[in-house]
Formats: structure tokens, C-alpha cells, sequence
């Protein structure tokens, strides 16, 4: 079928149709089995959206800091044991509320962040001395080999070109930086369910503009200058709402069982995934 546009990793321009919502269709390569939407939204509608993308009441702020408190301890440890640093430069794209930075800050990082949306900048700026950047990371020239870590939570299926954000990240990166990515994996789960997933909207729609899986967030992370690719489940959200929140545990905890005890192999699919890596020098 025509998908209007071609594969991003692999120029392949063969693709398949995974399911339509409203106006848009998700698209799978049929050589490298990346998933993408189609028609692709542009970076200026991006910005748009995303204005008022994050809560503003403190309820729900404090109900989020809750809910993403397992998946921020399990990568502060990664970072400490895949580093070994206890300290270093680090930067989180998309922050959100800062409570990654305030997470690392507390264990002796010094950190910055990156964020778009007005009601992320402004809890961070009322609450922590961390200094934000409010604009999109390619647009912010930033100095080349700087960071010795950088972090992207739930950032990379969002945006309009992950080859040139990597890049970019490749580039302000010292030699043998670290990158951490988490990110969900739907495409298994939503086929699995078929015309049932429209209900639980699991990509998102029109937010997520790619769907990973761990073959297709190596060869991206390969193709931008990175090595030593590691992916595993570490962690799952706690959603203050009972009926989200028992599954996401329960599954959570069974997929991070089945990744461990399998050394890596299985990777149940609709857990969200957490990707470590290395710049190569
Ligand atoms: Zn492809």
C-alpha cells in the first residue's frame, strides 16, 4: 500500500496498515517492522498540541509524581550501575515536572532540563534551582561533548524526526556518554486486540508518532552514533486510578520477571521498555 512516506531506519517503502482512529493510520514496515503514523504531523502543529499537553492542578501533578516515582528510582539506579559515576552533567529531555532531575540532583548530578510545555517550566521554576531550556533541544546550539548522560522518559515516540534528535544528543554527548530512552512498545497488544484497542486509544493518537520495539530502538540507536545497546523493563508506573493501576503492576512485575529470568530474550510487549546506551567515541 502507499503509506506517503518512506521507513525512517530502513528507506523501505513497503509498509502495512496496523489500524486507523479518526483521521489517522498507523503503518508497519514490512522489512524492519518499524510502526509510524500517517499522516505525520508537522513540527509547528507538534508545538501546538503540546501547549497544553501537561495537567496544570496539583492533584493531578502530585497523582503523576506518584505514578512515575517506581519508573525514576529504577533508572537512577541503572544510570549509577550501567556508569558507575555517582556524579557528572545530565540532561533530561522533555522533563515534564522535573522529578527525574530532582531524583538525580539529590544524588549529586548536576542537572538541566528541557521542556516545552508552559506548566512544566513553571512548577520546576517555582519549586527546584534547576535551570530549564524551553525550547526544542535541535534548536538550542547547544556545546558539542558536554553531558555525560542524557535521558528521554516516554519523549521518543513523540517526535517529528528521532534520527536527528538522537543526533543531536550523539553530538552534545561526551566520548562514551550515556543515553537512557523509556518508551512504550503497543504494536503487539494492539494487534493482539484488534477493533478492541480503538477503546483503550494505546498509541495515544495523535500524540505518538512511532511505536518501537526493542529491534527497531537498537537499529535507531545504531544508526546515531551509538553502541553497547541494552534494553530492558525496569519498573512500571503506579496510575492513581485502582482499574490502571493493578494491571500495570501485575504486568509490570511479570514482564520484568520474564525479561530477567530469560537474560534479556523475552520482552513481554505492552510493558514500557527502558533502553540504555553508550556513545561511540
Ligand atoms: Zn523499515
Amino acid at each position: 500500500m502507499n503509506t506517503c512516506c518512506s521507513c525512517i531506519l530502513c528507506h523501505e517503502i513497503n509498509a502495512t496498515l496496523v489500524c486507523r482512529r479518526e483521521r489517522w493510520r498507523y503503518v508497519q514496515c514490512k522489512n524492519c517492522g518499524l510502526v509510524w503514523i500517517v499522516p505525520r504531523p508537522s513540527p509547528s502543529e507538534l508545538s501546538e498540541q503540546y501547549k497544553d499537553y501537561l495537567p496544570v492542578d496539583h492533584e493531578e501533578i502530585a497523582a503523576w509524581d506518584r505514578m512515575m516515582m517506581p519508573v525514576v528510582r529504577s533508572s537512577a539506579h541503572l544510570i549509577r550501575t550501567r556508569t558507575g559515576a555517582d556524579g557528572g552533567k545530565l540532561l533530561d529531555i522533555g522533563c515534564g515536572f522535573g522529578f527525574f532531575l530532582r531524583e538525580m540532583k539529590n544524588c549529586g548530578w548536576q542537572v538541566e532540563g528541557v521542556e516545552i510545555s508552559p506548566a512544566g517550566i513553571q512548577y520546576i521554576r517555582d519549586r527546584w534551582d534547576i535551570p530549564v531550556h524551553i525550547r526544542p533541544l535541535e534548536e538550542l546550539s547547544l556545546t558539542d561533548n558536554v553531558f555525560d548522560a542524557v535521558t528521554l522518559f516516554y519523549v521518543i515516540e513523540h517526535v517529528h524526526d528521532p534520527i536527528k534528535l538522537l543526533l543531536e544528543v550523539n553530538r552534545i554527548l561526551k566520548p562514551g556518554g550515556f543515553i537512557l530512552l523509556r518508551w512504550p512498545h503497543s504494536t503487539p497488544i494492539v494487534k493482539l486486540l484488534g477493533p478492541l484497542s480503538r477503546k483503550l486509544n494505546l498509541y495515544h493518537t495523535p500524540y505518538h508518532l512511532y511505536d518501537f520495539a526493542p529491534d527497531t530502538m537498537r537499529t535507531l540507536l545504531h544508526h546515531t552514533g551509538f553502541g553497547y545497546v541494552e534494553t530492558v523493563i525496569g519498573g512500571s508506573t503506579r496510575p492513581s486510578k485502582r482499574a490502571y493501576r493493578i494491571p500495570s503492576v501485575i504486568f509490570g512485575r511479570l514482564a520484568e520477571i520474564v525479561c530477567r529470568q530469560s537474560h534479556g530474550k523475552f520482552m513481554l510487549p505492552g510493558v514500557s521498555k527502558t533502553t540504555t546506551a553508550f556513545k561511540c567515541s
